[in-house]
């Protein structure tokens, strides 16, 4: 049960003044259903703006806000689509246009009267040999109004939403903004010198006051670490079973290559955690192509060579029927029974697979998240292998993991390399296994920056290689909006590669990208993998579950505006057949300093692992700042950055909670609850007994 205390925070939108039916939409885009959404929606940042006294004082691009005096309405003329222009002067005398497009003219219209001063707030830009404000910010009939206007916070916003309007959604829900108790250790606070909870909301809306920020992201990455602790100790108290296996099945595995150091090494970290009693919490790293599924089934054979079963599970049902058939075909010497179970399985066949994991015929499956249904149940699970793991909530998968009454052992893999300072906010206390060594015999892949004016070279060698009989793809960036919504500029760009590239190539070209329907997608895609298409035009679509060895050219246009994890995910989908492999990375024409590092790094190494570390390194401070790269690690409100410096302090404050109040019934403890619930990390309170 949520603490009441929160109630006011998780009250509907609705609630504040001015949020009718029309702007529910736009705010559920931000993601602001509840006034605690609104609370947290924190400015990207401010704009500061200089009071002038006239023009002459005031450079071209500043913010200001400067008195002027309106003495001419220049209405578009009918029917054309020019603005709507107010000439206006200052108390010097120089002239400045203020400007309107469209529907916007209705404000100058109406708020500029000829002969009345005004305050205005807005960037002074030129326009041929005039000054001008485009859409000013702001427009004042008192002087001491715009004083406010000096510093100013800017939020990000959804169509149909404006900056007055979500600022003052801000200021009417910090209003209901509850006082909340200190569950920030009292050493830390002040050591930091950080406001209480509610003035730190209040600060950050007001101002760039980074002790607000800090305290605000502390708040979130307490809360992850408290959590994922939580689920940590629910699984100690909560005792698996001790898995030996007796090696009768691995002696039968018939792998037609040896197992890598690295592999071999993995196998036996798992083999020793699964051997105690306490369950299994491990994260198996290994970049695509690292051969983590062969380690998977080894852990799995030791459950059934124990006399138990194990589960694995895939984030897409392409991916569960790759594994599937994968597995089946290096099982076959063993004789142990495999079945895949995905949303698909009705009926006969349904029933059947329950039947056999019910009575233990079936030893191992394979799925989707399908295989956690309510309905489906185990005769004696041992081992729950979850494969992709960064695709789901991660801890939350692992309480879902653990429902039976006997905790089964979890392994974890994911393809993607995370920075090891990042792995704890991800995935807390894990034990990693890395598979740090690719199997033998795998080509460098040959990659290269290229400026996008050798675009023509680049479509040339395109040309020659589809001639050579293999196929080729072609990135097209797609940046995704917050909200998830992709840019539209950037679809637009990647049809105008695709038609600029039929004319040249024909039928040989196919174009996926996200928001066509996915019958297209999915024709698109197969007509490539079967060979009939040469050159596949994609956005980052690409990037899960496409396995096509002859494809062995992959361009990148305008590659510096990818992550570099991004990247090499991507390169990864060539160099996966015995040809060799090449990747270009066209850059635009500014490149930053650390754009430039960050390709060369690219060109540089293959190691997924050290291209993470470096991206983090490249990245860390300067570019960071004013960029949200939320999401990243999975949150909200802390950045990279505060991530890094921060999360070791909430770790380490989180477990010493934990230490002392388990189960979080002290002062402190209760307030931890009230902080985890804020968060929506209440999974792990639900784990506390009687919580
Ligand atoms: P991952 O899941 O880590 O991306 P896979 O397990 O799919 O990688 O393995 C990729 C390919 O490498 C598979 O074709 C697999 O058979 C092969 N492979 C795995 N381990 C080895 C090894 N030790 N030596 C040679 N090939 C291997
Ligand atoms: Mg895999």
């Amino acid at each position: 049960m949520r603490p009441e205390a929160l109630n006011p925070l998780f009250a509907q939108v609705e609630m504040l003044e001015g949020v009718g039916p029309k702007l529910m939409k736009p705010l559920e885009k931000l993601g602001l259903t509840r006034i605690k959404d609104v609370a947290y929606h924190l400015p990207e940042r401010f704009v500061s703006r200089r009071a002038v006294a006239d023009l002459d004082s005031a450079s071209e691009g500043e913010q200001v806000v400067i008195a002027l005096t309106a003495i001419e309405h220049r209405a578009p003329r009918a029917g054309s689509r020019g603005p709507y222009r107010v000439l206006a002067q200052d108390d010097a005398g120089n002239i400045c246009a203020l400007t309107w497009f469209g529907r916007a003219a209705f404000s100058g219209k109406k708020l500029v009267p000829v002969g009345e001063k005004r305050w205005v707030a807005g960037r002074l830009d030129r326009y041929g040999d005039m000054l001008q404000i485009v859409h000013p910010d702001h427009i004042e009939t008192e002087s001491a109004a715009h004083m406010a206007r000096l510093s100013e916070p800017v939020y990000r916003l959804s169509d149909g939403l404006t900056q007055p309007r979500i600022a003052d959604f801000a200021r009417q829900a910090l209003g209901r903004v509850p006082d909340l108790p200190e569950w920030i250790e009292p050493g830390q606070l002040e050591r930091a010198g950080w406001p209480a909870w509610r003035e730190a909301l209040r600060l950050a809306h007001e101002s760039t006051d980074p002790k607000a920020r800090d305290r605000l992201a502390y708040d979130e990455l307490l809360a992850n670490s408290l959590a994922l602790l939580l689920v940590k100790a629910d699984g100690r108290r909560r005792r698996g079973q001790a898995l030996v296996g007796d090696g009768a099945l691995r002696a039968k595995l018939q792998l037609p290559f040896a197992l890598t150091g690295a592999q071999a090494r993995s196998i036996a970290e798992i083999a020793g955690d699964m051997a105690q009693e306490a369950p299994m919490l491990r994260l198996l790293q290994g970049d695509v192509g690292a051969g983590k599924t062969v380690v998977a089934l080894n852990a799995m054979l030791i459950a059934v060579e124990a006399g138990k079963q194990a589960a694995l599970l895939a984030p897409t049902e392409i991916l569960a029927r790759q594994h599937f058939e994968t597995l089946r075909k290096m099982l076959g010497p063993t004789g142990a029974e495999i079945a895949l179970l995905t949303g698909r399985a009705k009926g006969r066949e349904r029933e059947s697979i329950l039947m056999g994991l019910l009575d233990g015929s079936i030893q191992m499956l394979v799925g989707t998240h399908a295989i956690f249904q309510d309905t489906v149940n185990y005769r004696d699970l041992g081992l729950v292998v979850i494969d992709e793991q960064h695709r789901f909530g991660v801890a939350q998968r692992l309480a879902l993991a653990a429902k039976g009454r006997r905790a089964p052992h979890t392994l974890a893999m994911t393809a993607t390399p995370i920075p090891r300072s990042l792995t704890l906010a991800q995935y807390g206390e894990m034990d990693v296994s890395r598979l740090d060594e690719l199997p033998p015999g795998r080509q460098a892949i040959d990659t290269r920056v290229v400026a996008i004016e050798r675009e023509g070279e680049v479509i040339e060698g395109v040309a020659r290689h589809i001639a050579g009989g293999q196929q080729a793809y072609w990135v097209c960036p797609m940046v995704r909006e917050a909200d998830g919504a992709p840019d539209m500029a950037d679809i637009a760009a990647a049809e105008a590669r695709y038609a600029s590239l039929k004319e040249r190539f024909g039928e040989a070209v196919v174009l996926v990208h996200g928001q066509l329907r996915p019958e297209v997608k999915d024709a698109a895609m197969e007509r490539f993998a079967s060979g009939e298409a040469r050159l596949l035009v994609a956005t980052t679509v690409i990037e899960v579950g496409v396995d096509v060895p002859s494809a062995t050219l992959m361009v990148i246009e305008q590659a510096e505006r990818f992550g570099l994890a991004q990247l090499h995910q991507l390169r990864g989908r060539v160099g996966r057949g015995s040809e060799k492999s090449t990747c270009l990375l066209l850059r635009g024409a500014a490149l930053s300093e650390t754009g430039r590092a960050r390709l060369a790094l690219m060109r540089e190494t293959q190691d997924g692992f050290r291209i993470a570390e470096e991206d983090l390194t490249l990245r860390g401070g300067g570019e960071l700042l004013g960029t949200r790269q939320s999401g990243e690690a999975g949150f909200r409100i802390a950045d990279l950055e505060q991530t890094q410096r921060l999360l070791p302090i909430a770790h380490s404050d989180a477990r010493l909670l934990m230490e002392r109040d388990g189960g979080l019934t002290s002062p402190r403890g209760e307030a931890a609850r009230i902080l985890l619930y804020l968060f929506e990390r209440d999974w792990g309170v639900q784990l506390l007994r009687g919580g």
